[in-house]
């Protein structure tokens, strides 16, 4: 029997414990370690900070399903891995051995990267669904008493789409009530265009994304590095394409949504050949780690280089098909290993994105996610909107069922081309599933 533990219950974690119980048999035991008793869809964030969403309708308490599927789930957080001693150490003292362990802990939010950035200083946060509790009361008491609205992405940042989302439902909730004439907006981003989103553009997302904020009247710095924060103003140096200073800026605001950049969580920060110097798990295509070839990762928490140098620093966004996409990956290469077998399947690392503009929405697919792609392509319109409120019913009713990738949606996805795996791995996973 081997012991399979995936650490942390996210969009990552949760397909990927599925998958592995799928994927290993009743033989074999999973276990998932995480610092939270409940699953949080984290793409329908932005709707809680504006309240519409409640946080329980996009919150699955993990035990009851977990027990369902039969996956042991240790809810305490992990304090250290020991990659040598084949052990994570909990914040208990107590310590869980496994044989194939499974990094997906999505990432640790640097706030402190910047003076005033974050909830501890004077900036609201979506990243969790905590933060996005606490954005929604300030919300609401911003809308009683509104003003300026700063929303954007600081230097290092590679989750560009939540700050376009959280911006343009923002802007379309001031208009519905009634009071958006009394707010300036203004965007600022790390990006050295609009709809950069740390892919070097999808389609045309610049144009795309530049129109919207023209006619939503959202002003927009690019090239931004943001030096601090005061409670009521944004330092801003504009940078020009080298790099070099250009322009200084204040932004006044009221209320702000910047989100921060990522580095790896404490657990696994410094651990040589494990990780880099930002604390991401260094991977394979295989999602495998060179030097410890039984621990595998998945999801925001894995190294992935940038398309192209930018002058402000961004990163490659991890969009949450490709996620599952490794987590698929991983599930079929540790099965691999347990059968003797070299692993093979490599996840396809295709971007497709959804995103909620409130009375409309865009949708982009880069495949793969890094240039040059084979698909390139971006659209918007209301069936973006309602396409991701329909991801959003389906992935958590998927979650409730345990279940990871339904026949239908790999038949879907399949036949729109958007496979999980690489061709030649999709086609042999598929047909093994095929009635
Ligand atoms: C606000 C926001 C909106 C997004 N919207 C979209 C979208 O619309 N579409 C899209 O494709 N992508 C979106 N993304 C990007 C990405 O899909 C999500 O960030 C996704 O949640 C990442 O999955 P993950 O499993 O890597 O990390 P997470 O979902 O964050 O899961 C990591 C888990 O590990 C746990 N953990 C952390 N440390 C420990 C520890 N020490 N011990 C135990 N457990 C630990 C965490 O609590 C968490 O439960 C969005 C990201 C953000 C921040």
């Amino acid at each position: 029997m081997v012991h399979v533990v995936v650490l942390g219950a996210g969009l990552g974690g949760v397909p990927m414990a599925f998958e592995a119980r799928e994927q290993l048999g009743a033989a074999h035991r999973v276990t998932v370690i995480s610092n939270t008793e409940k699953f949080q869809f984290t793409p329908s964030n932005p709707w809680v900070a504006v309240n519409w969403r409640k946080p329980e309708e996009i919150q699955i308490p993990l035990e009851p399903v977990f027990t369902r599927k039969g996956i042991d789930l240790v809810a305490v957080a992990a304090a250290r891995v020991h990659p040598a001693e084949n052990r994570v150490e909990l914040v208990d003292g107590e310590s869980i051995p496994y044989d194939y362990l499974v990094i997906a802990t999505g990432p640790e939010l640097a706030f402190d990267e910047v003076p005033g950035l974050g909830p501890a200083g004077h900036t609201h946060s979506i990243c969790t669904t905590a933060h996005a509790t606490e954005t929604a009361v300030a919300w609401e008491a911003f809308c009683r008493d509104p003003g300026p609205l700063v929303v954007g992405t600081v230097q290092g940042v590679s989750c560009f789409g939540p700050a376009y989302e959280f911006a343009m439902i923002a802007d379309y909730e001031l208009r519905r009530r009634k009071i958006r004439d009394r707010v300036p907006m203004t965007f600022v981003t790390s990006e050295p265009y609009i709809g950069h989103l740390g892919l070097g553009g999808v389609g045309d997302t610049k144009g795309l994304l530049e129109s919207e904020l023209r006619n939503r009247h959202i002003r927009w710095i690019t090239n931004a590095k943001t030096t601090g924060i005061d409670p009521d103003r944004l330092h801003v140096t504009e940078v020009d394409d080298e790099g070099k200073d250009k322009k200084s800026h204040e932004v006044p605001f009221k209320f702000a949504m910047m989100m921060p950049s990522f580095r790896g969580i404490k657990a696994v920060m410094d651990l040589e050949g494990l990780v880099n110097p930002r604390g991401f798990v260094t991977v394979d295509r295989k999602q495998r780690n060179a030097k410890y070839p039984n621990i595998f990762a998945i999801g925001v928490c894995i190294a992935i280089p940038p398309p192209e140098p930018t002058p402000v620093p961004t990163g490659v966004p991890k969009t949450g098909f490709m996620i599952e996409s490794m987590a698929t990956a991983t599930a079929r290469n540790i099965r691999s290993l347990v059968d003797g077998k070299a692993p093979a399947m490599e996840a396809s690392w295709n971007a497709i994105c959804l995103a909620d503009f409130g009375d409309n929405g865009v949708a982009f697919v880069a495949l793969p996610q890094i240039p040059p792609r084979n698909v390139n392509w971006a659209g918007e319109g209301r069936w973006a909107r309602l396409a991701k409120v329909a991801f959003e019913k389906y992935f958590l009713r998927k979650i409730r069922n345990g279940r990871s990738v339904p026949l239908y949606e790999q038949m879907a996805l399949r036949i729109a081309g958007f496979n999980k795996l690489r061709p030649d791995a999709a086609e042999a996973a598929i047909k093994k599933t095929m009635p």
